[in-house]
């Protein structure tokens, strides 16, 4: 037997393997042949997993995905399935129905995937590479803050304040990337800071 069968997939074969010596028994041999040729694969032995985090909430539970295709040759991963990953202690295992539907949410014909810019005096969103993308908004917050942090109020207190403009994280995420995140963005001075999920 092959050691690397799945539960389901081995039940599966059993289940096959005893119909098919049944009918062999009874002389038909084609049949055996037909019945065992009959059993598919368990449609996640041969793909990669890759552990993840649902983006929907601040929950953030743990999931699993589960993907074909070598994405270190080349190839394009397809996605076929995702599950709860029940080694993470946040849900251990548990998903609700949102985090659930997830894969529909990869595949979405309208889900975005490239950066977009809406340049000023356009009636409408360009599509531009992620260099392209990081690269100005490094330079607009550089050219912004060196024109408006204010390094000391009025009574000569040092307030260290950067406050034309705001940041808004993400919730789906660890523990340590939001104290990372939260350390980022009020060493920068920014006061006005928040997240998707209010917490
Ligand atoms: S699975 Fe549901 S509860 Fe968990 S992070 Fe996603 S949306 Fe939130």
């Amino acid at each position: 037997m092959n050691i690397d069968l799945s539960r389901r997939g081995f039940l599966r074969l059993a289940g096959a393997g005893v119909a098919a010596t049944s009918l062999g028994a009874l002389g038909f041999g084609e049949a055996e042949a037909a019945e065992a040729a009959h059993v598919r694969a368990f449609k996640l032995a041969t793909t990669t997993e890759t552990r993840n985090t649902c983006p929907y909430c601040s929950v953030a539970c743990g999931i699993i995905m589960y993907s074909k295709g070598d994405v270190k040759a080349g190839e394009k991963a397809e996605l076929l399935h995702i599950e709860g990953d029940v080694d993470h202690p946040t849900n251990r295992g548990t998903l609700c129905p949102k985090g659930a539907a997830l894969k529909d949410f990869v595949h979405a014909p309208t889900r975005l995937t490239q950066p977009r810019v809406r340049r000023p005096g356009s009636d409408r969103f360009e599509e531009i590479s992620w260099d392209e993308a990081l690269d100005g908004i490094a330079r607009a917050i550089k050219d912004d803050r060196d024109e408006n942090f204010i390094a000391k109020n009025d009574a000569g207190v040092t307030v260290n304040r950067w406050t034309t403009a705001g940041f808004l994280a993400a919730s789906a995420t660890t523990n340590e990337t939001a104290w990372l995140t939260y350390k980022t963005v009020r060493s920068m001075g920014i006061v006005g800071f928040d997240n998707q999920a209010r917490v």
